[in-house]
């Protein structure tokens, strides 16, 4: 009896570390998801001067680059450049 109970608690404390495994994967894959959405997070280079963004080799950006992320770059109304297209 008393063992029989105690194979119950184990048992049932098995489960629940399951679910709470199950829990922290889908967790996990749900925050890995959102971290690797390329969109927003693409860095994208700007000047001081210029109203455009571009790719960090661009012709035009090189040696005065100002790193920005792209969804940055939008917000502030920088376009596109017509060279590198980033
Ligand atoms: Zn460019």
């Amino acid at each position: 009896m008393g063992i029989l109970l105690w194979e119950n608690v184990g048992g049932g404390d098995a489960v629940k570390k399951f679910i709470i495994f199950l829990l922290m994967i889908s967790f996990l894959t749900v925050a890995t998801s959102c971290y690797s959405d390329p969109e927003d997070d693409t860095t994208v280079y700007i000047t001081s001067a210029g109203q455009k963004y571009h790719r960090e080799n661009c012709r035009y950006v090189r040696g005065k680059a100002i790193e920005i992320s792209l969804s940055k770059a939008l917000r502030e109304g920088y376009d596109p450049c017509k060279v590198c297209k980033p």
